[in-house]
């Protein structure tokens, strides 16, 4: 199904500048102040004047395909937000990985529950990971506590000219 294929860069690239005249990117979420789906989605109507060609897709959906350049099964969001279109946060999900998919972690390993404000999302070679930064600040001062603890054991050396 490869919709947007319907469609000639040039008037995707219109599509482009009102779709992202429509969201806020001020905030870490990217948030779409376009119309909604009843589930919450935000929903974008890709059309080409010239040809009369219209199609309707969620926005996540949208932002995804344009940012990455295939059109995956279902596109998945990374943060909690539903009108998110901030690419980073989407990930696209093939029909194969949708049918074994788990539910998406909660909380962390330690606990912490893993809403927008404690969630960090970064991009491994492979893939999209969600993370935990109250963890990874924990770890970070774990990690220079114990720089500083060794650099006062590291003498300078003597300097001779
Ligand atoms: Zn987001
Ligand atoms: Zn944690």
């Amino acid at each position: 199904m490869r919709i947007l294929q319907a469609f000639t860069e040039e008037q995707l690239q219109h599509c482009d500048a009102r779709f992202w005249g429509m969201v806020d990117t001020s905030g870490d979420c990217w948030l779409w102040h376009g119309a909604r789906t009843r589930k919450g989605y935000g929903v974008f109507t890709v059309y080409a004047l010239q040809t009369g060609t219209v199609t309707t897709m969620s926005g996540h959906r949208y932002a995804f395909i344009r940012a990455n350049g295939w059109e995956p099964e279902s596109t998945d969001h990374l943060c909690p937000n539903k009108l998110c279109v901030r690419p980073t946060h989407l990930e696209g999900v093939t029909s194969a990985e949708n049918t074994r998919r788990k539910p998406r972690k909660q909380f962390c390993n330690h606990g912490h529950p893993l809403t927008l404000d404690n969630l960090y999302i970064y991009r491994s070679k492979t893939r999209m990971h969600r993370s935990c930064r109250t963890c990874r600040r924990e770890r970070n001062r774990i990690y220079w506590a114990g720089y500083s603890g060794n650099r006062s054991a590291v003498t300078t050396p003597e300097v001779t000219t």
